[in-house]
């Protein structure tokens, strides 16, 4: 990979993303873009409602993708910046934020510790499993579960004389939604390069940073697309509302990139009556999403995020709430390790 990457994002020639300062922000490369932009023919035509396209940053190459590759290249940025030698951050067991947080420490040679709810396992599989392999170093927290401890573990780690940088649960504050800011505009180069006009943004939203930097991109590069979150578990993250928390980050965002505008809570479409039975559990909703996009597609899903948010994509359509005149862009968020840890569950 290279520091400066060749096609990186390309905040630097985009007009709109200088009227922001998205560029200006340390960034340090991490992935591959931009991710394709595919249009999903069979599922289409199996499901009889909008046109669908897939952006896949399930395939943005940092030790098997996922959407938290955009918000480490400026998190990393920031910490390089400030001289840190290691990433800290936590989540669940199976989190693809913590997976791919090892591996960008990995790729810029910083240490990472991780900040695990449960207990350690008898074998390592999935996401946790590549933890390991990236040399994360893990603490096991039981019953806490978002990351409750990461500031007792950073403050240890700094009396040993280390210089850790602690990377926000999911990644999710207002430097790692600036990422979701310029990728509106990776989007919309790609549509502008002849493709649909899209009435739909659908994905999965969880820690909030990516639904926040969306809202704000499709501001800042006037799209006209409803940015709809599909909320895929039934706790907010502290004391607020997953609702409340995408609000407050979308202005903590916008702030942030120099971008005038106020946001409200009409900007914030979250749907969650697709949650089924709460984070990471596989329903038939669920299971029947993963497995007809694997079947018409040959595209893999992820239990937690992807399948339900597809799930509820699958609603829509049948509710007739998406029908033959919209065009739905499907943000695959990636995920797909945490197949392996769920194979009961999957068929
Ligand atoms: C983290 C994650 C999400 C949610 O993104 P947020 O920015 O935390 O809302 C969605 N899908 C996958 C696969 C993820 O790992």
């Amino acid at each position: 990979m290279f520091d400066v990457a060749p096609f990186n994002m390309a905040s630097d020639m985009d007009p709109v993303s200088k009227q922001t300062t998205v560029g200006n922000l340390p960034r340090r490369s991490l992935g591959f873009f931009p991710t394709p932009l595919v249009e999903l023919r069979r599922l289409a035509a199996r499901l009889g409602g909008p046109r669908i396209l897939m952006k896949r940053d399930d395939l943005t190459g940092l030790a098997l993708g996922g959407n938290k590759t955009r918000k480490l290249e400026l998190l990393v940025g920031e910490a390089l910046a400030q001289g840190c030698d290691t990433l800290v951050t936590g989540g669940a067991a199976q989190s693809n934020h913590c997976r791919q947080t090892a591996a960008a420490a990995a790729a810029s040679g910083l240490a990472c510790h991780l900040v695990l709810g449960g207990e350690a396992p008898d074998v390592a599989d999935g996401n946790l499993l590549l933890d390991l392999l990236c040399g994360a170093r893990i603490h096991w927290t039981g019953p806490l579960r978002k990351g409750e401890k990461i500031p007792e573990i950073a403050a240890g780690l700094a009396a040993e004389g280390k210089k850790p940088y602690v990377v926000p649960y999911g990644g999710s504050g207002p430097i790692g939604a600036a990422a979701f800011v310029d990728a509106v505009g990776e989007l919309g180069r790609q549509l502008d390069e002849g493709g649909p006009t899209v009435s739909h943004v659908v994905f999965p939203s969880s820690s909030g940073g990516t639904q926040a930097g969306l809202v704000v991109g499709k501001a800042a590069y006037r799209r006209w697309f409803d940015v709809v979150g599909i909320g895929i578990d039934k706790e907010g993250v502290g004391e607020v509302t997953l609702r409340e928390r995408v609000l407050r980050l979308a202005n903590e965002t916008a702030r942030l990139v120099g971008f005038e505008h106020a946001f409200s809570a009409k900007d914030i479409i979250l749907r969650e009556e697709y949650l089924g039975a709460g984070y990471g559990i596989v329903g038939d909703a669920e299971r029947e999403a993963i497995r007809l996009v694997a079947e018409t597609e040959g595209v893999l899903l992820d239990p937690v995020y992807t399948g339900k948010a597809m799930a509820g994509l699958i609603g829509m359509i049948r509710e007739r709430e998406l029908t033959g005149s919209d065009t739905v862009v499907f943000w695959h968020t990636g995920g797909a390790p945490a197949l392996f840890p769920h194979a009961r569950e999957l068929v």
